[in-house]
């Protein structure tokens, strides 16, 4: 066993498990229970912890989660070039006239 990943928010860490999942990577969240069902004052203290079970999947594994899972970090936002509204990094179109978000179009 091996530790991948860290992150103290559990969606986080329950989609990187997933990712790996999909790409038949075992793996199991620690400290998972060590939080009481519906306590959600502390979570944020709590930092779950990843671990795959095969060793050898530890190079593939740490690839997958980095590119999958840590370049989804926020954006910065965006200026529309048609119509100048500022918009969250994480929206692909402009929410007030939908023109897609610089480097969208390209894809
Ligand atoms: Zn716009």
């Amino acid at each position: 066993m091996k530790h991948i990943y860290t992150h103290d928010n559990i969606m986080v860490v329950h989609s990187a498990r997933n990712v790996l999942a999909l790409n038949g990577i075992e793996s199991f969240v620690k400290n998972e229970h060590t939080i009481p069902v519906g306590a959600n004052h502390g979570i944020n203290n709590t930092f779950l912890e990843l671990w795959i079970l095969d060793d050898q999947d530890y190079e593939k594994a740490s690839a997958i989660i980095a590119s999958e899972i840590e370049n989804q970090a926020p954006k910065d936002s965006w200026v529309c070039s048609s119509c100048n509204e500022e918009n969250d990094g994480s929206f692909e179109v402009c929410w007030n006239c939908q023109s897609p978000a610089p480097g969208q179009t390209s894809q």
